[in-house]
């Protein structure tokens, strides 16, 4: 590999991390990627996405797209690195600077290589996955349109920096808000009897509700039901009317996360109403379960295995993942290397191993040229 990538590619991810931008946010990001693309002479698809780029190396069928998120989160770095956030409260602790800079590099590679390709490349540089709304932006303009199949990385500070882990089937949780709403009747707090008490309620649901995953859903099924926020009163002496609670369900499968839906309304409502009150449950649907193709995953982990990676087998995450849109639209793989960080994504100490990078741009560059082959294979029946 040539010299001049691996210090423009080192270059990228200091100034990125140097420069963290939130969800939505990533102008300056976008201006910083698309020059980098510009000099190498990549062709910028003009979609109109108003943050992340997407672009093309090759020509004509198939077409596999990669995607790098680029967004970063509102946290105060606290690490004594040398290319630290110059911007208060905004960090790149989620390594999202270093799957744009491996993208890049592995663009570079393939650029170089152009003419060997056999399809198109599609870059996907997404913003705003740290909020869930990247994937569904760019799956609206098209960027998947006329893609085969898809790969995206992400970086797992729990590995070294020579592994690689994957799955088959879910590798991320469907991620779900919700809200509850119990509405009683007010009184004062020494004549409970004159007034339906919401808070009583309210902790009988809290405690209800986590028989779903003991007594509802098989011992074998991952559920999290949590409670994060109860709200109601403001004073010692009096019962207040409402109370308000916030949580979140983590599922992994899609008949799964329907039976808690269903089973959370039923056990909100019926408590309620036996106590003579009303209860309002709100579900708001987040990023489903990354659900990877079997197929695609036994690929990437043997590409991995040449490029003299440890392959890791791994157990589902009940994190989200908004790769997991792209993949309810086209087969591929989620995969994770190896960062090898003391501290975990999202920490203001998370700080990577700059020296995963170089390999994993080699692994995502020949991991893209040996897809385009495949997916011509699949498409002729020839193995
Ligand atoms: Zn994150
Ligand atoms: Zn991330």
């Amino acid at each position: 590999m040539s010299e001049s990538i691996a210090d423009s590619i080192h270059q990228l991810f200091r100034k990125l991390h140097q420069h963290p931008e939130l969800s939505n946010q990533e102008y300056e990001t976008t201006k910083t990627i698309r020059s980098y693309l510009q000099k190498a002479h990549i062709r910028i698809l003009e979609l109109g996405a108003k943050t992340g780029v997407i672009a093309e190396i090759g020509s004509g069928s198939p077409v596999l797209a990669l995607r790098a998120d680029i967004d970063a989160l509102p946290i105060n770095e606290q690490t004594a690195s040398n290319y630290k956030s110059q911007t208060p409260d905004v960090m790149h602790a989620c390594g999202h600077d270093v799957h744009t800079s491996i993208l890049m590099g592995a663009a570079y590679l393939l650029k170089q290589h152009e003419q060997d390709l056999k399809g198109t490349i599609r870059l996907l540089f997404q913003p705003a996955e740290e909020n869930f709304s990247g994937a569904l932006q760019f799956i609206d303009i098209g960027a998947l349109k006329g893609v085969d199949a898809i790969l995206g990385l992400h970086n797992n500070p729990n590995l070294a920096i020579n592994q690689m882990a994957s799955r088959a089937g879910p590798f991320s949780a469907n991620v779900d808000r919700i809200e509850i709403t119990i509405k009683g009747v007010g009184a004062h707090a020494a004549r409970p009897e004159s007034g339906i008490d919401p808070i009583v309620i309210g902790a009988q649901i809290v405690s209800a509700i986590q028989t779903i995953s003991s007594r509802t859903i098989s011992g074998l099924d991952a559920v999290i039901v949590s409670i994060t926020k109860f709200l109601g009163g403001n004073t010692w002496n009096v019962i207040p009317e409402t109370v308000e609670m916030e949580g979140t369900v983590r599922t992994l499968t899609p008949q799964v996360r329907a039976k808690v839906k269903q089973q959370l309304q039923s056990i909100i409502e019926n408590i309620a109403i036996a106590m003579g009150a009303k209860a309002e449950l709100r579900w708001f649907d987040g990023p489903p379960s990354v659900i990877n193709d079997d197929k695609w995953v036994e690929f990437a982990q043997s590409i991995a295995k040449q490029m003299n990676y440890e392959v890791i087998d791994f157990k589902p995450q009940l994190g989200g993942e908004d790769f997991a849109h792209y993949l309810h639209q086209v087969p591929g793989a989620f995969i994770n290397l190896g960062s090898q960080s003391s501290y975990a994504l999202h920490h203001p100490k998370f700080e990577i191993n700059i020296d995963m990078i170089m390999p994993a741009v080699n692994y995502l560059y020949i991991l893209a040229k040996q897809a385009l082959i495949e997916l011509e294979h699949q498409s002729t029946g020839i193995k």
